[in-house]
């Protein structure tokens, strides 16, 4: 029982974790472009100030958990959108209810990153630096002039599972846990819109998945639970992948 943040909450996963926190109790404010207690657009600086100040005054300044999973497919155009919401809306988001967090009862937060995050070499990338000083602009300059499709997708959730580790010290001195879940292909209609797109939707049916099928929103949602959860009271920092199998088979010898 708590009262709880989850953007991206009207669909797919986002709605899936909603219904498994309102299932123990909690108080969700739900923050999406339509069908939410927060009805707001993460994809720029003024709606994620929005969606933060009206969501601290719908908990009072204090909550128990938050889950940042609202974003947009590889598909969408231009790719600068996609960097804005999947890495800033998400990043800023939990920047802005961390003093809300660090006054709940055992508080923790998580972010949907991807599997496919680790799938491009990007320790060098300028797009990577761009994202983790803060650089909105000119990250999006970046994938926007960018021919390989996959950059801002693959690079914003990458850098996201970034941004979660470079604050494990500072959320674990303030005694809030931040973890990521990196689903791999999952049934949801971002899902659906990625495959309907010629070049995006070959590059995820090629994607092999070692247990046979693709997630359902619930599987990923349970890991998410169990993440805010007591169950995972020394689980800090961590990026945990719920892809049935597919990293492990394509990257085996990196954990
Ligand atoms: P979805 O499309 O079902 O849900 C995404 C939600 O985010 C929607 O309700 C949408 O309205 C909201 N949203 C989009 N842009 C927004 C904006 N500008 N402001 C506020 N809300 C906005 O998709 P999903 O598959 O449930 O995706 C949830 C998360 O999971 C995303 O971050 C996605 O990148 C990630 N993910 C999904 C898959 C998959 O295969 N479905 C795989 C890996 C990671």
């Amino acid at each position: 029982m708590g009262t709880s943040v989850v953007t991206g909450s009207a669909s797919g996963i986002g709605a899936a974790v909603r219904g498994r926190l309102e299932k123990q109790g909690d108080r969700v404010i739900g923050v999406d472009l339509r069908d939410a207690e927060v009805e707001a657009d993460l994809s720029d600086a003024a709606g994620r100030r929005s969606a933060v100040s009206a969501a601290l005054e719908l908990c009072g300044g204090r909550l128990d958990r938050v889950v940042a999973c609202a974003g947009l497919g590889p598909q969408v155009r231009p790719p600068s959108r996609i960097v804005s919401v999947n890495y800033f809306g998400s990043v800023e988001l939990l920047d802005g209810l961390l003093d809300a967090l660090a006054q709940g009862e055992r508080p923790a937060a998580v972010a949907i990153v991807s599997n496919s995050a680790q799938f491009m070499p990007l320790d060098d990338s300028p797009f990577i630096a761009a994202l983790m000083s803060g650089d909105e602009t000119g990250a999006g300059r970046i994938v926007d002039a960018e021919t390989n499709f996959n950059l801002a997708y693959m690079g914003s959730k990458n850098g996201l599972g970034r941004a979660l580790r470079y604050r494990s010290k500072s959320w674990g001195e303030r005694g809030v846990r931040l973890n990521g879940v990196a689903p791999g292909s999952t049934q949801t209609p971002l899902l659906d819109a990625g495959r309907a797109d010629p070049q995006v939707g070959k590059f995820i049916d090629s994607f092999p998945v070692p247990l046979g099928r693709i997630g359902q929103p619930d599987d990923i949602a349970s890991m998410v639970t169990f993440l805010l959860g007591e169950g995972a009271s020394f689980v800090h920092g961590s990026i945990v992948y719920v892809d049935g199998g597919s990293d492990a088979l394509i990257r085996p010898d990196r954990y």
